[in-house]
């Protein structure tokens, strides 16, 4: 990182009219260590996990809830737009700063606050990575149960913001389930405190309203979260199948049993071959899908679930069982999990990884079809996915520098987002529309629906304050369609709404 200087950044012809005073207005509130103003520092903020990109004017590392709302009344004063960022694992583009103005970076404000044990609760900043807070309340037998693959490095300010889920959120429910209470910096910089510390807070829910408004509406500046006891028993299974169809439908069987497994994740043969060769998890080279599967809860019953779980399994075809004996067999099989998106990332020079949820019954179909539309552009795909939740992820892997690739690949990424929707499903299941699905909303909500979203960001104080061009299709300024498009729209000085 280069030094920040303190002295007003020179004028430039790249920098928008009074560049100048708002650096150093916002160094004489934060400190100017606090503040990045210098191409070569902003460069490490124009990206998160996806493809796009766009470079944000200042970055601002605030320490305090004051601090934050500070560089937002600034920001308002110099009539720039306010972008939250956590720590940028975004798989939906929402922390790209699309029409510049303040990034507010909140890896600083990354405090434990209180682990109250006899009211299961924790109070903590949003900087604070996932992976931090289940480590801290592990010892006294509690956890949080959100857990997203990227938890060793997801902050729960942008848990909060994409209301994440993780493997284990099928049997406890996702981010939202999970909070109790918000503090919030809103237009004005006015400071506010959502919800609270008890389940169900009395008032109009705006906890709720907030979590999943990926950054449009405020800032999150505190959260208090539930916590859940550690199940005394568990068990961790693999069901070995022939193919991707042949799993997928085993899910509906162990659904259809009665039984939610606490976690139900499929990891197919590109994965497996990927994963594997690091892990050394047990997982088989030759099996067309795997599904990794974990019951919990009192021994007995896991006992009975695990033995139900089993003949579910071989009934929809599974060649194989093999059941964690040991917690290191456990950690290796969930270690694979969590490293596949990775994997993905090291052998191939790019991929999109797409989101979409469909009702799981469906999930063989819509698999299938998956199969044959990345068949068709010439994509290798790579999936690894919530299939409990009917949330799949294919990874479609391609090279960038190939001419035509990237528009390719979201053709094709549109086409299975298509299959989802007429599926009866969603276009995202846990990462969010961000700025790359915006015009897919049109897909499955009306115009009233959409006018009721963006009544809610009015009543927040307005829709280019906090992230414009984000979730909701259209805006001033953004051009309409896919972010990767609507970047070079803008870039050709185009505004198409
Ligand atoms: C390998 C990999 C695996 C993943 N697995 C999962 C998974 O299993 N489940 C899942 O749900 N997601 C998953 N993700 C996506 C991502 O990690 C989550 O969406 C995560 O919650 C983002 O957190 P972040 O701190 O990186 O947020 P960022 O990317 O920095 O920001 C995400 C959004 O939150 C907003 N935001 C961030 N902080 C705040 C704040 N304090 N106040 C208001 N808005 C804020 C931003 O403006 C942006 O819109 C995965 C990503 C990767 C790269």
């Amino acid at each position: 990182m280069a030094t920040s200087s303190t002295a007003a950044p020179p004028a430039s012809p790249g920098h928008p009219a009074g560049h100048a005073a708002l650096v150093r207005d916002l160094q004489n509130a934060l400190g100017a260590a606090a503040v990045l103003h210098l191409p070569e520092d902003l460069i490490a903020f124009e990206y998160d996990a996806t493809i796009e990109r766009a470079l944000p004017e200042v970055v601002v590392f605030p320490a305090t809830t004051e601090d934050v709302s500070a560089a937002v009344r600034i920001a308002e004063q110099h009539l720039r737009p306010v972008v939250p960022r956590g720590s940028g694992s975004g798989l939906s583009g929402g922390a790209v700063p699309l029409t510049g103005g303040v990034l507010v970076v909140l890896t600083k404000m990354n405090r434990i606050l209180e682990i109250d044990r006899a009211n299961r609760v924790a109070v903590l900043q949003p900087g604070v990575i996932n992976l931090q807070l289940q480590e801290a309340v592990a010892p006294h037998g509690l956890l949080f149960a959100p857990d997203p693959s990227s938890q060793r490095v997801c902050s729960l300010g942008g848990n909060v913001a994409n209301n994440s889920g993780g493997p284990h959120t099928l049997a406890h429910g996702s981010t939202v389930n999970h909070v109790l209470g918000l503090e919030v910096v809103l237009p004005g910089g006015r400071i506010t405190r959502l919800g609270g510390r008890l389940v169900d807070a009395p008032g109009i829910d705006l906890r709720g309203l907030f979590v999943g408004s990926e950054g449009t509406l405020g800032i999150v500046t505190e959260i208090t979260v539930r916590l859940v006891r550690a199940a005394p028993a568990v068990r961790t299974l693999v069901a070995v199948f022939d193919s991707v169809e042949a799993a997928s439908e085993a899910v509906s069987a162990i659904i259809r049993r009665g039984i939610i497994p606490v976690a139900l994740e499929m990891l197919d043969r590109e994965i497996i071959r990927l994963v594997e060769p690091r892990i050394h998890a047990g997982y088989p080279l030759d099996a067309g899908a795997v599904l990794l599967i974990e019951v919990e809860g009192l021994a007995e019953g896991v006992d009975a679930d695990g033995a139900a779980v089993e003949e579910a399994c071989h009934l929809a075809g599974a060649r194989e069982i093999r059941v964690a004996h040991t917690a290191a067999e456990r950690d290796r099989l969930w270690e694979a999990r969590k490293v596949g998106i990775g994997a993905i990332g090291a052998a191939s020079p790019a991929f999109y990884l797409l989101d979409g949820v469909v009702p799981r019954t469906r999930l063989p179909a819509v698999m299938r079809g998956v199969m044959e539309t990345s068949a068709r552009y010439g994509f290798r795909v790579a999936n690894i996915f919530h299939a409990g939740d009917g949330n799949l992820h294919p990874n479609l892997m391609f090279d960038p520098d190939e001419e035509g690739a990237t528009a390719r690949v979201l053709e094709c990424a549109e086409e299975i987002m298509r299959l989802c929707v007429d599926a009866g499903g969603a276009v995202t299941g846990e990462h969010g529309i961000g700025l790359e699905k915006r015009s897919y909303m049109e897909w499955i909500y009306s115009p009233a629906d959409l006018a009721a979203m963006h009544a809610v960001r009015v009543a927040f104080g307005g829709a280019e304050r906090f992230n414009p061009c984000k979730v909701l299709p259209g805006g001033h300024g953004c051009a309409s369609g896919h972010g990767a498009e609507a970047m070079a729209a803008i870039r050709r000085g185009s505004d198409s709404v």
